[in-house]
């Protein structure tokens, strides 16, 4: 069955809406220092109020310990959407109860208000089933409606996610929407030849959608912390770069599936190797069977990709006519080491069919080299939820708005 969407002909005029969004920003000290993932849910937000709704802005942020964890209130995330929205969207101080029924009740049609960080109430993110039930309730029991547009949460089992969507009629935002046409396009029908690029901190991490991506790519493109322990898995001594020692066997075992499956492989044959984890580390490139032969020995950690292996990964991207990327290729946060990522970035750019890029520390990376989101095919909003789409899990958000992930052939 199909995502039920919001249609034209919906008769939203005078009903409540209770909108849930990923409004979970980057803060500096009460600051947002990236607007991103409010700009997203604007699309549906004016929707919903042009026609009328009266529409109740919610979201978590952070991890609060609590509601009295005020440096994580919803506050500046509220005043930011007043701003870029053009109308006031005043904080409700609160999560429920009687002050917020009836600041909600007290809304004309068009009008909008932000819930306070939904995490304040720990029933929200509880594991017991009937304190998310109770919470849900509790919303139910005061609005017509709920659309759900944060991509971000779509994979976890959450008050505002899972069971206040079964108790009302439901619908996915645009923004939802668009996530989910997109990913379906890769899981489903890739324009061929098709390329995945991995990076990031952890091959643990990424073990999932290796395996359920390696059937259906033509090739994979592998670099950032991951790399090392597959490089030590091809007999390499990789000094003190990241390594998982306890996945080195699982892929090997990768390994011989994707060679099984005439997948093609593409590993850096350079490293940049640092003497230490710092943005000012002396450092040298060196090729990836001496990692150790630098001036520091054995105690070098990799922390890029070299110059060569950027170009190599380069062509492979430009090649592609699909091309989805996770995780940077080296520690981007600091400039020196920042190449690597810089250099997949501007490949995908290139591409003439779909390019995907996927992850929350990756769009984070490619804003920060200063791309443009419209630069790439698709930035998406859910690192977790993009991951677990493509493993071909069932994500309980999109459950309960009728989706179903495609069978496998
Ligand atoms: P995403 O959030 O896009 O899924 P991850 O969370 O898996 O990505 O990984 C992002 C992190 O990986 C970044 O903080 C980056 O600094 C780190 N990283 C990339 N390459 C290396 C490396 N060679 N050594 C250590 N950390 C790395
Ligand atoms: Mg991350």
């Amino acid at each position: 069955m199909a995502l039920t969407t919001l249609e034209e002909s919906l008769d939203l005029d005078g009903r409540l809406v209770f909108l849930r969004v990923d409004a979970n920003v980057p803060l500096d000290n009460g600051a947002i220092t990236d607007g991103g993932r409010i700009r997203a849910f604007l699309p549906t937000l004016k929707w919903l109020t042009e026609r009328g709704a009266s529409v109740v802005i919610a979201s978590h942020l952070g991890r609060p310990q609590g509601p009295e964890d005020h440096h994580l209130s919803a506050a500046p995330v509220a005043a930011r959407t007043s701003e870029l929205a053009g109308f006031p969207v005043p904080l409700i101080p609160g999560v429920k109860g009687d002050a917020v029924w009836s600041a909600m009740e007290a809304m004309k049609p068009g009008e909008a208000v932000f819930l306070e960080n939904l995490r304040f109430d720990p029933r929200e993110t509880s594991k017991d089933d009937s304190a998310r039930l109770e919470l849900a309730m509790e919303w139910a029991s005061h609005v017509d409606a709920c659309v759900v547009d944060g991509f971000g949460v779509v994979h976890r089992k959450q008050a505002s996610v899972y069971e206040l969507p079964r108790m009302t009629p439901s619908y996915a935002g645009f923004l939802v929407a668009k996530e989910v046409e997109v990913l379906e396009q890769l899981t489903s029908r890739p324009e061929r030849p098709y390329t995945v690029v991995l990076g990031g901190s952890k091959v643990s991490d990424k073990l999932g959608v290796i395996e359920a991506l390696l059937p259906t790519v033509d090739r994979l493109v592998i670099g950032g912390g991951m790399v090392f322990t597959v490089l030590a898995a091809q007999g390499h001594a990789v000094g003190k770069s990241l390594l998982e020692k306890d996945h080195i066997e699982i892929v090997k075992g990768f390994l011989d599936f994707a060679s099984k499956l005439g997948v093609e492989i593409v590993l850096p044959t350079d490293i940049v190797m640092a003497h230490s984890f710092s943005p000012d580390a002396p450092h040298v490139t060196l090729p990836i069977d001496q990692l150790e032969h630098g001036p520091q020995g054995a105690d070098a950690l990799g922390l890029d990709i070299g110059e060569e292996s950027s170009k190599a990964f380069q062509e492979a991207i430009e090649g592609s006519h699909t091309v989805f990327w996770n995780g940077p290729m080296g520690v981007f946060e600091f400039e020196a080491f920042s190449k690597g990522t810089r250099a997949v970035a501007e490949a995908l750019t290139t591409v003439r069919g779909l390019s995907v890029v996927g992850g929350g520390d990756s769009a984070a990376a490619v804003r920060a080299l200063g791309f443009e989101d419209n630069q790439f095919g698709h930035i998406s909003t859910g690192g977790g939820a993009s991951l677990e789409f493509l493993e071909g899990k069932q994500l309980p958000g999109l459950e309960i708005l009728g989706w179903q992930p495609p069978v496998a052939p």
